[in-house]
């Protein structure tokens, strides 16, 4: 079965310290099935955009392969836009606007064939869509689940429900803190996998991230990059890569686990030196492959050289 994505579509208008790009394609499903496409296909899509969304947009999706059967596009409805400025630092940024437009009634319908048996990956929505999808899933073969700070704050209730029903939860070491109000990463990591989900990833930005499974935990670096164009997506493609790794591998245990880390960690690495979903859009495996390589150089410990 293919690996089923559900998320966010829109159309970003992003200032960082290196520039600003205008109404540029976006949203959390959209770096996931981009990056998706390089490990596994089918990637099935489900999302909503109005049709102003934009036929070079679409072409993009079918470039990559993505099946498009899922995605409601709503005549006379405007597309989910989203603006964010990034700090000076680039870790931390401001939302400058949300406009929900077509998500504000949206209902994700899952394609009767993609319904038994699929690997899923909830990206970042409200949680009750979320909740929708799985209602709508039998027997799912494995479930990733991304979130953000804004439904720990407003949708708590609908997101302790989502953790009870998936295998894997991504977050990043703020929002791990404040959804297990404990500031220690170990000790918010026992608190959370106790809340449902037998692996987490806490991602760390700059400086790697952390995987977390019954019996061993495992630290992946970030690659020192000298320049960070736009780190919009960041996280959105490290779910991509990392899922798609694993639903191509077809095995889950810590090596394969392990190895999904770093491919998400190499996927999120192009996604930040371009705009937008630019630094994914044409990759090669030579290139993939790679920096894979690249980062395994970087955490090897060999003391005789
Ligand atoms: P990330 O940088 O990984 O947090 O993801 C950024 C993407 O998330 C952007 O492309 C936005 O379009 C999308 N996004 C921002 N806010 C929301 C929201 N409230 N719900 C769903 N997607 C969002």
């Amino acid at each position: 079965m293919g690996l089923l994505v559900v998320g966010s579509i829109g159309l970003d208008t992003v200032e960082t310290q290196l520039g600003k790009i205008e109404n540029a394609l976006g949203g959390s499903a959209t770096y996931i099935s981009i990056a998706s496409s390089y490990f596994t296909s089918p990637v099935n899509l489900v999302g909503v955009v109005g049709d102003d969304f934009g036929k070079k947009n679409i072409e993009l999706f079918k470039s990559h392969n993505i099946n498009l059967d899922g995605l409601q596009i709503v005549d006379g409805e405007k597309t989910f836009r989203w603006g964010g400025k990034y700090h000076e630092d680039m870790n931390n940024r401001d939302t400058i606007f949300t406009e929900l437009n077509v998500f504000e009634k949206f209902d994700p319908i899952i394609p009767q064939s993609w319904k038994d048996n699929s690997f899923v990956l909830l990206g970042n929505i409200l949680p009750s869509l979320q909740l929708r999808v799985l209602d709508q899933v039998t027997n799912p073969q494995f479930v990733v689940c991304d979130t953000m700070n804004l439904w720990i704050n407003i949708a708590l209730d609908d997101l302790m429900k989502v953790l009870k029903r998936i295998n894997v939860l991504i977050i990043n070491d703020s929002e791990a803190k404040m959804l297990s109000k404990e500031t220690n990463l170990i000790k918010a990591a026992k608190i959370i996998r106790g809340f449902g989900p037998e692996y987490l990833v806490i991602k760390k930005g700059e400086h790697g991230a952390l995987l977390f499974g019954n019996d061993f935990t495992f630290s992946a670096p970030a690659l020192p990059m000298e320049t960070i164009f736009d780190p919009t997506g960041a996280g959105d493609t490290f779910a991509g890569g990392f899922t798609s790794y694993l639903h191509k591998s077809k095995t889950i245990n810590k090596a394969s686990m392990k190895k999904a880390v770093i491919y998400g960690s190499v996927m999120a690495s192009f996604c930040v030196e371009k705009f937008s979903t630019i630094g994914i859009e044409n990759l090669s495996n030579e290139q993939i492959s790679k920096r894979f390589n690249a980062f395994v150089e970087l955490a090897r410990f060999d003391f005789n050289e």
